[in-house]
């Protein structure tokens, strides 16, 4: 007899009997700080919690220099303090963590299925806190010299460039604040725009305007990145004249937006053109039980603040799900 599908590892698995499905109240994909914080509440109000990240904790908050608008920290703190810290927080309260690539979401009656590389968890509820990574620019030699000179994370590679010339992609808050950050180390930064007007927050714009190592070049793409065994030069378009020209640097440094980090719910939950998932304002996902925060929903405001009060949000209306659903309160 023919199998209709090929039965997977994990469901041969769980044949065996050998093997049970862990079981968790709730389930948060993602230790950024939407899914840090909705951790904190979730565990705080004893519910048996796992937390999954491919990487660890913080995501992109970790990766930023400085955090200026987080309240609590007069003088700012560095991104890496700040998640270290909610992610302590976190462990004071007993949510399990663990460090795995989540894969697929499964709907299996009333409980919730997270698949990842290595094993398959059940949860009454999963709040999907999976974030959102570095958009590409697509052009030719981005993905040949990707580290080899072409970065998205100045806190991880800056100190590469002491001395240096590097250009960065981009005019909203990342690109500003990172090519700001960049001249601690680099001789010159050049950030390209592709229009004429900064998307970034005034404060970011009036530091990079003053800093003497920062130049900008407007209206402009980069077309090409070239070099040897690294980054060596760039192709430049001004978008409005057409005209080309080739700029001889060091690193690339792209900071061209993000882009969410949903493709392993798609076709579960309801997703917008963007890839953006869909959620009402008590972070609920058009699927009952799941539910979204950070960076991965569509919102319009994308802060560390803003992330954490999505998490918290998703973590109580998880909870009253659960009381009503499974205990009937
Ligand atoms: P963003 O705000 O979406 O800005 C992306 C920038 O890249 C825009 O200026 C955009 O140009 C440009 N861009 C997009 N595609 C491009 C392409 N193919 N080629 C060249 N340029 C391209 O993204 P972000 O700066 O990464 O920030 C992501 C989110 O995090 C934002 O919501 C941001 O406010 C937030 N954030 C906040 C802080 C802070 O508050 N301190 C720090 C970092 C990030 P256009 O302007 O022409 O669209």
């Amino acid at each position: 007899m023919q199998l209709k599908r090929a039965i997977n590892f994990f469901e041969l698995w769980e044949m065996t009997g050998v093997v049970t499905m862990n079981n968790y109240d709730v389930i948060i994909v993602g230790a950024g700080p939407a899914g840090l914080t909705a951790a904190l509440f979730n565990a705080r109000s004893k519910l048996k919690t796992l937390c999954i990240d491919e990487i660890g904790n913080g995501g992109q908050a970790a990766i930023t220099d400085l955090i200026e608008n987080y309240p609590g920290f007069p003088e700012g703190i560095t991104g890496s303090k700040l998640t270290i810290k909610m992610a302590e927080q976190v462990e004071r309260f007993g949510a399990e963590k663990i460090t795995e690539k989540v894969q697929k979401l499964k709907l299996e009656e009333e409980y919730r299925v997270v698949v990842t590389n290595q094993s398959k968890y059940r949860a009454k509820a999963v709040i999907i806190a999976s974030g959102a990574s570095p958009r590409m620019l697509g052009c030719p030699g981005e993905i040949d010299f990707r580290g080899r000179g072409v970065s998205y994370c100045a806190t991880c590679d800056g100190a590469f460039y002491e001395g240096s010339n590097i250009l960065v992609i981009g005019g909203g808050n990342a690109a500003v604040e990172e090519a700001v950050y960049l001249t601690k180390f680099a001789d010159k930064v050049t950030l390209v725009h592709r229009r004429q007007e900064l998307r970034a927050a005034k404060v970011a714009q009036e530091r990079a305007f003053t800093n003497p190592k920062i130049d900008i070049i407007w209206d402009s793409v980069v077309e090409k990145i070239s070099g040897n065994s690294s980054v060596e030069k760039v192709i430049l378009k001004n978008v409005r004249s057409g005209e080309r020209r080739e700029m001889f640097v060091d690193g690339v440094f792209v900071y061209a937006g993000l882009e969410p980090n949903s493709a392993w719910v798609k076709g579960v939950v309801r997703l917008d053109e963007k890839g953006n998932i869909l959620t009402d304002e008590n972070m609920c996902t058009n699927i009952k039980g799941v539910y979204a925060a950070g960076d991965v929903r569509r919102k319009l405001l994308r802060q560390v603040l803003t992330a954490a009060s999505d998490g918290a949000i998703a973590a109580f209306h998880a909870e009253r799900y659960i009381e009503s659903q499974f205990y009937g309160s």
